[in-house]
C-alpha cells in the first residue's frame, strides 16, 4: 500500500468551482483560496435558513490507544461510500494542528484512500485560520501587558492571569515563562506560558459561535484573569473584543474541500479534546446540513469524550439533531484493551480480544443512553485475521447490534458501503431524539457526577480541596448553570490512562476547574492536561522535506 502522501499526489483534484457547483453553491456564497480551496461566506447559512436540515451522522470510536482507531478515516470513508449509494453526503472534519503534525500524531485528513486533499495543505498552513486564532489571541496577551505597563486602571492581580500566550508549534521549553524582563521600558515582569494554538479558548468560541455577533459576545466574555480583589477581568472591560473578531473575520468562514473521490468536504476548526470540546466549528457543521442529506461528522477522543461533549455542548448550543452514530472500533485497539502489548498487535489474538470487548461494550451502553440509534463500524487493518473481525461481528450479532466491516482505507468508498447502507437506515428513521446525561440547571458537581458514573462508569467522584472552593465559587459568579467539559485522559473510561478494557469500581478525582465563560462551559481537569505538548526523541518533522519544485516529501 502506498503511503498517504503518494495516495494524495497521485489523486486527480476537481477544481474547487465544480465542488461548489455540485453544491448549487452561487457565486456570491463562497469565495476561492487557490484552485483546490475556498471559503463559504457568512452569510450562507443565513441564506439557507429556511431549508431543512440533513440528517448528522456523528463518528465516534472506543478509548483510543497509540494504536490509532481511524475516526477521521472512517469519517471519509463514510462520506464517499454514501455517494456510491447515492446519497448526497458532506464530510465535516477538524482542521489539524502544526504541532502534532511535526511532532508523532501524523496527519489528521484520513488515511489511505480516504483522505480529504489537499492533504499537504491543510495538514500545513491551510487558509490561515490557525494563524489568525494564534494572532488574536496574542494580540489580547499584548494587550493585557499594555494595560498593565500603563498603570493597570483595572487593577488585574499580576500573579492570577490565566491567559496564556499560544503558538501553533509543540514547544515544551516556553511552557513556563517571564515576560516584561529588561527593565521600566519593557513592561512589567510576571509569570506567563505558551500553550498550543487549539488549546485557545478562542479555538473553542470559534468553533462554537454561529455569526461574527456572536462570536464578538463570547470573545467580550472571556475571563482573562482576576483582579486583587478576586473578582473576574474580561476581554470586554479591556474593551478589545472588537479588535479580536476582526482578526478573526475570514477564520469563521468554514473552509470547502475534496476528497480522494471528489466528495465535498468543509474542514473547519480544531480545538483540544481535552480542555475544549474536540470538534469541528458549528458553522461547519450546520452549513453542510444545510447544503446535503447526511452530514458525516466526528469527535474527537472515544466516546466517552469525544461524543459526549458533541451532545452535551456542541448539540445543545447549535440545537444540532445527531440522527445516527457510527462507534468506530479496530481489532488492534481491542486487543490492547484485552492486555496484548503494542509490539503484539500484528498476530492473532483471540484471548486479548475478547477480553478487550468490555471497552466497546461500554461505549455502546453510553451511546444507547444517550438514545441514539447506532451502528458499529469494524476499521479493518490489513493485519487483522478473519477470526477476529469474525468474532466481533458475531459478539455485536448475538446481541442485535449493527455492524459493519469496512475497509475504507485500503479501498475508499467502495469499502464502507454496508457501513453506508446501515448508517442511512438508522439515521433516516431517525427523529433527531436525544436524553442528555444532564440537565443545564444541574449545579456543576451534579453534572460533574452524572457524566462520571454514567458515561465512564465510576463509582463516585472526589473532589480536591481546589476543587470544591472553585465550585463554590464559580456557583457565586452565576456559572452554574454552563455545561462542564471534562478534560480527562482519552486512554481509559477512568482518569487513570493505565486502566484499559472496561474498568469498574473506581473513582475519578477532580483536581482543578478552568472557567471557558466565552466558550461557555466549565473546564474540568482530572488530572495534569499537557496545554503545550512536547515533541518526542524522533519528531515526525525528521522525515519531512521539500524538492526544488515545490513538491512535499514525508508528510506520512
Ligand atoms: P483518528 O481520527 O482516530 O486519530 P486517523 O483516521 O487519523 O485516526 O488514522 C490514524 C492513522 O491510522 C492514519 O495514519 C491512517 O492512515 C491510519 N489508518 C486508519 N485506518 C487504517 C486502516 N484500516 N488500515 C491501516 N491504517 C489505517
Amino acid at each position: 500500500m502506498k503511503t498517504d502522501i503518494k495516495i494524495a499526489q497521485n489523486t486527480e483534484l476537481k477544481p474547487i468551482a465544480d465542488i461548489a457547483e455540485r453544491l448549487n453553491l452561487e457565486s456570491e456564497d463562497w469565495e476561492p483560496y487557490g484552485h483546490t480551496k475556498a471559503k463559504l461566506s457568512d452569510a450562507l447559512l443565513n441564506k439557507l435558513h429556511d431549508k431543512p436540515d440533513g440528517k448528522v451522522i456523528l463518528v465516534t470510536s472506543i478509548n483510543p490507544t497509540p494504536a490509532g482507531e481511524g475516526k477521521s478515516t472512517v469519517t471519509v470513508g463514510l462520506g464517499q461510500a454514501l455517494h456510491r449509494i447515492d446519497k448526497k453526503a458532506i464530510i465535516a472534519l477538524r482542521e489539524p494542528s502544526l504541532g502534532p503534525v511535526m511532532g508523532m500524531k501524523g496527519g489528521a485528513a484520513g488515511g489511505g484512500f480516504s483522505q480529504v486533499l489537499p492533504m499537504e495543505d491543510i495538514n500545513l498552513h491551510f487558509t490561515g485560520d490557525l494563524h489568525a486564532i494564534t494572532t488574536a489571541n496574542n494580540a489580547l496577551s499584548a494587550m493585557i501587558d499594555n494595560h498593565i505597563y500603563r498603570g493597570n486602571t483595572l487593577n488585574i492581580d499580576l500573579r492570577r492571569i490565566e491567559w496564556k500566550r499560544v503558538m501553533d508549534i509543540n514547544d515544551r521549553a516556553l511552557r513556563q515563562i517571564v515576560v516584561g524582563l529588561g527593565g521600566p521600558l519593557r513592561g512589567v515582569p510576571r509569570e506567563d506560558g505558551f500553550n498550543i494554538t487549539v488549546a485557545s479558548e478562542i479555538m473553542a468560541i470559534l468553533c462554537l459561535a454561529t455569526s461574527l455577533e456572536d462570536l464578538k459576545a463570547r470573545i467580550a466574555d472571556i475571563v482573562i484573569g482576576y483582579t486583587y480583589n478576586e473578582k473576574p477581568v474580561t476581554v470586554k472591560d479591556l474593551k478589545v473584543e472588537g479588535a479580536l473578531t476582526l482578526l478573526l473575520k475570514d477564520a469563521m468562514k468554514p473552509n470547502l474541500v475534496q476528497t480522494t473521490e471528489n466528495t465535498p468536504a468543509i474542514i473547519h476548526g480544531g480545538p483540544f479534546a481535552n480542555i475544549a470540546h474536540g470538534c469541528n466549528s458549528l458553522m461547519a457543521t450546520k452549513t453542510a446540513a444545510k447544503l446535503s442529506d447526511y452530514v458525516v461528522t466526528e469527535a474527537g477522543f472515544g466516546a466517552d469524550l469525544g461524543a459526549e461533549k458533541f451532545l452535551d455542548i456542541k448539540s445543545r448550543a447549535g440545537k444540532v439533531d445527531t440522527d445516527a452514530v457510527v462507534i468506530v472500533a479496530t481489532v488492534r485497539a481491542l486487543k490492547m484493551h484485552g492486555g496484548a502489548g503494542r509490539d503484539d498487535l500484528k498476530s492473532e489474538n483471540m484471548e486479548a480480544l475478547k477480553s478487550g470487548m468490555g471497552n466497546l461494550e461500554k461505549h455502546i451502553e453510553t451511546i444507547e443512553m444517550f438514545g441514539l440509534p447506532f451502528v458499529v463500524a469494524i476499521n479493518q487493518f490489513p493485519t487483522d485475521t478473519k477470526a477476529e473481525t469474525d468474532f466481533i461481528k458475531t459478539w455485536c450479532e448475538s446481541k442485535n447490534i449493527d455492524v459493519a466491516l469496512t475497509d475504507v482505507w485500503a479501498n475508499g468508498g467502495k469499502g464502507g458501503t454496508e457501513l453506508a447502507e446501515k448508517v442511512v437506515e438508522k439515521a433516516d428513521a431517525s427523529e433527531g431524539h436525544l436524553n442528555y446525561v444532564y440537565d443545564l440547571n444541574d449545579s456543576l458537581e451534579s453534572k460533574i457526577r452524572k457524566i462520571a458514573q454514567a458515561v465512564y462508569g465510576a463509582d463516585d467522584i472526589e473532589l480536591s480541596q481546589t476543587a470544591k472552593k472553585q465550585l463554590a465559587f464559580y456557583e457565586q459568579q452565576g456559572w452554574g448553570k454552563l455545561p462542564v467539559c471534562m478534560a480527562k485522559t482519552q486512554y481509559s473510561l477512568s482518569d487513570d490512562p493505565a486502566l484499559l478494557g472496561r474498568p469498574k469500581h473506581f473513582t475519578v478525582t477532580i483536581r482543578e476547574l478552568r472557567p471557558s465563560i466565552g466558550a461557555g462551559f466549565i473546564v474540568v481537569l482530572t488530572g495534569n492536561m499537557m496545554t503545550m505538548p512536547g515533541l518526542p526523541e524522533k519528531p515526525a518533522a525528521l522525515n519531512m522535506d521539500v524538492d526544488q519544485d515545490g513538491k512535499v516529501i514525508g508528510l506520512f
